[in-house]
């Protein structure tokens, strides 16, 4: 089966062998390494510096990761502001509002753009905001928001900028030289073609520093992972065969080039795809040049639900996905993300054709 969704993804052969390694204690000097060579490793795909930054990993999916960088990351003391552009913005107020943060939320509806002057005039009407969060690749839509823009706003007005870039990490531009940008949370199993199961923030050592004390979570609290991960140390039961997947991953994506080839791959992909649907009257969602290049939204055809068309594609071996909420109704989505080939999308596309047809 072809999986067309954003995550988790097909693996490639090697990634689903690494899942085979070794029966490991966590206790062990086997699992030490293999810990410290992920978390080089996911510094790496950016080429951060270590002594700056800091992989926190977990076991968990992507919304631990985002849910342990808004807890550890805005102290007592501080007030977040979460932009909403998608069911992911609006799962980190969700967040918020069930950790008990000091937040307010920017609600722009789900397609639309982030536009800078309303989150600028939201930061200066709220004076004492210390920390912004938004979603860098809202996947609802397939939208890439502005970060780098978003990175200096911050930057002007002395605000922390906190990303959840569960689906852009490995295959999106993501601005770490911003002095705002403090933390970024994501997962094995998107664009880094790892299997479930492990998920990490990578963070500036700074912010883990001054972060949230005492912690509102205690499985969710980043600042002492990241102290038992710097002494090669783990406090709790690690998803080991998802974090030997994870590493055969990242030396897959760094042979091949590191994360703007892989961008460059998934936006050959997307396009083909794109010219391939609108040869047969498929429309996307939103302008392509607003879209990432990760996954595509594309209204659905006059006459045909979403679970006609999944159940036709499922059939002749393609998994696509739904829109959410009201979404549902209107459009189904796209991602060439994972170990898909050139010859996956030529009979996709051909499969489409052939439900057309029908
Ligand atoms: C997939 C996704 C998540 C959450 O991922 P889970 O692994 O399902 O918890 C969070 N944010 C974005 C933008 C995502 O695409």
């Amino acid at each position: 089966m072809i999986l067309l969704n954003p995550g988790p993804v097909n693996l490639s052969a090697r990634v689903r062998r690494a899942l085979e390694g070794p029966d490991l204690c966590h206790r062990e000097e086997e699992f030490a390494a293999l810990q410290e060579k992920l978390r080089d490793q996911l510094l790496g795909v950016y080429e951060l510096a270590a002594g700056d930054w800091s992989a926190v990993l977990l076991t968990g999916s992507g919304t631990a990761a985002v849910e342990a960088m808004l807890t550890s990351l805005v102290p007592r003391s501080g007030h977040l502001l979460v932009l909403e552009n998608g069911v992911y913005g609006e799962r980190m107020t969700r967040i918020a509002r069930a950790h008990g943060l000091r937040h307010r939320a920017l609600q722009l509806g789900w397609p639309a753009a982030i536009e800078l002057g309303g989150v600028d005039q939201a930061l200066g009407a709220a004076r004492d905001i210390t920390h912004l969060a938004v979603v860098h690749h809202e996947t609802t839509t397939g939208r890439l928001n502005p970060l780098g823009a978003l990175a200096e706003l911050c930057s002007s007005r002395g605000v922390d900028l906190l990303v959840d870039a569960v689906s852009s990490f490995g295959a999106e531009a993501i601005d770490f030289a911003s002095d705002a940008l403090v933390a970024c949370a994501a997962t094995a199993n998107k664009c880094l073609h790892g299997a479930p199961g492990a998920a990490f923030v990578v963070a500036r050592r700074s912010a883990l520093a001054t972060g949230c004390d005492p912690p509102r979570s205690v499985y969710l609290d980043l600042a002492a992972h990241g102290r038992d991960q710097d002494a090669r140390s783990t406090a709790f039961t690690p998803g080991i065969p998802a974090f030997y997947a994870l590493r055969e991953a990242l030396s897959e994506l760094s042979e091949a080039g590191g994360w703007s080839e892989r961008r460059s791959r998934y936006r050959a992909l997307s396009q083909r795809i794109r010219a391939g649907l609108d040869a047969q009257g498929y429309r996307t969602y939103l302008d392509p040049r607003e879209s990432s290049v990760v996954l595509q939204s594309y209204l659905l055809p006059d006459g045909m639900t979403y679970d006609q068309l999944h159940d036709e594609l499922k059939k002749r071996g393609f998994v696509i996905y739904s829109g959410q909420g009201a979404l549902r109704e209107e459009l189904f989505r796209i991602s060439p993300m994972g170990a898909i080939t050139d010859r996956d999308v030529a009979a996709l596309l051909t499969a489409f054709a052939d439900i057309r047809s029908r």
